[in-house]
Formats: structure tokens, C-alpha cells, sequence
């Protein structure tokens, strides 16, 4: 990582613990980045680009990744998910792991055979590597999938774990076709209060430096009335006292944005509908 990516990282990593979660994937994100935190805490930056290096050879050069949350990725888990548009919450459903499905019954022969391939290849490639590295990098794939209960106990527990859930032919399989994983049911994630967090964080001054110190007021959020009175009078909003709660709150920059949204596409349709022009009120 150069210098400049250092920064830009660490730049995003404090406006993350700045910024109040604005959806439930927000959330999720947020959360699972900080147990990759701690779960990369045990190795250097080397042993990590060397991970992530045998996990991409496993998963082949069309479809190698730049870094572990991008690997372990839920974007297979939450491309569709409902998470996006709902607001910050205590639990999330997300799709089965590779890892759960291959335990049960009912899986195809098809996902059985590749599960096994997989595992084989990883075995290989893992080889030079000592069980606790390999037990390790399990972890930390488990921390960024947000599986509390991974099973991961030994060498060989930990080889299936990643073999499965970094591959990318499982991936492929799960995109043509996703019966198994919908018929093995959702996977219930908990979360932390991440919202409440990071708005005692602010309160305890983490702030204080950009937006002069933050009262009760600037950590509340907005009513709906309010959301949909500020998004259609901005002069309002500026006069109301309670600007300072917005640049902190992704929630309800997301309920404004969403009104604003709504008021432009109304717009559109009666453009629209009056052949180019705004009709004069
Ligand atoms: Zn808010």
C-alpha cells in the first residue's frame, strides 16, 4: 500500500467512525469492517498480500480481488438485498454461506463435486503455510462474512472454510442458479447498536474539531415531518437550528435525499406529460 492509499484509507476508516449508519447494510458494512480490523490485527501487511495472493489463485485470474472484503464478499450475499433501502437496525438476513450449505441434505451432486474440487486445490496451495496462519486467515474470512460460528478448530476445518466461501466457480454456480441456497433459508447476522455507538462517540467529542461541540439536538434524528419540510424548503432547513445533525447522519441524509428524489422524478412525469415544458403555475 503506498502512501497516498494510506491515507485515503485512514481518511475513509475515521469518516466511517464519524458518520452514523444511514441503512441496515450500512450496519452490516460498518460492523463487519471493524472485526476485519481486529482479526487482521495478528499478521503484517506482507503476510496478508500473500493470502491474499493464494486465495486469488484459487479463485482464478478472471476473477482475482483486491482485498479480503471485496474477497468475502456479501455482495454475492447482498447484491438484492432489502438491506439497502431499510433503515439502521439489530439484525440483518442474509443468504446462506457456501460453508453451511455443503452440511446440508439436500445439496446437488453438482455443488458436492465442486465443494470437494475446491477444497483440494486450496489444500495444495496452502500447503507451505503452518496451521496457524492457515487457522488465522479462516478467522478473519469469518469476521468479515459476520459468521459467529464458523467451526473452524483446526487445519483442516479452516481449509474447507475458505476454500468454500472464497470460491469463485461456487459463486458462478450460486449466480446461475440460487434454489439451493433460497431452499437452506436465510442466515439470521446480529449486529451491535452501531447507531447508538457512534452517536455516544460523537457525544464524547470525536467531532468536536469540525462541527464545534455537538448537543443532544444535533444528535437527534429528524421526524418524519421534518424530513419531508426540510427537503422541500432548504432556506427552512438552514434556519431550523438543527442543520448540524445532517452531515453526522447518513439516516436521514438518506430520508431527505429520498423526498428530494421523489420531488425531481414528479417533476419529470409533469415535463413530461406537458411535452417538454413546465406548465406555468
Ligand atoms: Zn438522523
Amino acid at each position: 500500500m503506498d502512501a497516498l492509499d494510506h491515507q485515503i484509507t485512514q481518511y475513509s476508516q475515521s469518516l466511517e467512525d464519524l458518520i452514523l449508519p444511514g441503512t441496515l447494510i450500512d450496519c452490516y458494512e460498518q460492523h463487519r469492517r471493524r472485526l476485519m480490523r481486529q482479526a487482521s490485527a495478528c499478521f503484517n501487511d506482507n503476510e496478508l498480500s500473500w493470502f491474499l495472493d493464494m486465495l486469488n489463485q484459487l479463485r482464478g485470474v478472471a476473477d482475482r480481488q483486491d482485498d479480503f472484503d471485496l474477497l468475502f464478499d456479501p455482495m454475492m450475499y447482498t447484491e438484492n438485498s432489502y438491506a439497502w433501502g431499510a433503515p439502521p437496525g439489530l439484525t440483518i438476513n442474509l443468504p446462506v454461506l457456501n460453508s453451511q450449505l455443503a452440511t446440508a441434505p439436500f445439496v446437488t451432486e453438482k455443488f458436492r463435486k465442486m465443494a470437494e474440487d475446491e477444497i483440494a486445490q486450496f489444500r495444495t496451495l496452502a500447503e507451505t503455510y503452518p496451521d496457524e496462519a492457515i487457522c488465522g486467515l479462516a478467522l478473519l474470512a469469518a469476521a468479515a462474512l459476520v459468521d459467529r460460528d464458523p467451526g473452524i478448530t483446526d487445519r483442516r476445518s479452516a481449509i474447507r472454510y475458505l476454500a468454500l466461501n472464497a470460491s469463485a466457480r461456487l459463486e458462478d454456480y450460486w449466480a446461475e442458479d440460487d434454489t439451493l441456497w433460497k431452499s437452506a433459508g436465510p442466515r439470521l447476522v446480529k449486529l451491535p447498536d452501531l447507531f447508538l455507538e457512534q452517536k455516544e462517540s460523537l457525544r464524547r467529542g470525536a467531532l468536536e474539531s469540525v462541527h464545534g461541540p455537538l448537543t443532544e439536538v444535533d444528535l437527534t434524528c429528524y421526524t418524519d415531518e421534518e424530513v419531508k419540510h426540510y427537503a422541500f424548503n432548504p432556506g427552512k432547513f438552514l434556519m431550523s437550528g438543527k442543520t448540524k445533525h445532517m452531515p453526522v447522519c447518513g439516516y436521514c441524509q438518506e430520508r431527505v435525499a429520498r423526498w428530494v428524489n421523489y420531488a425531481r422524478d414528479a417533476e419529470e412525469r409533469t415535463i413530461v406529460q406537458f411535452g417538454g415544458k413546465l406548465p406555468i403555475a
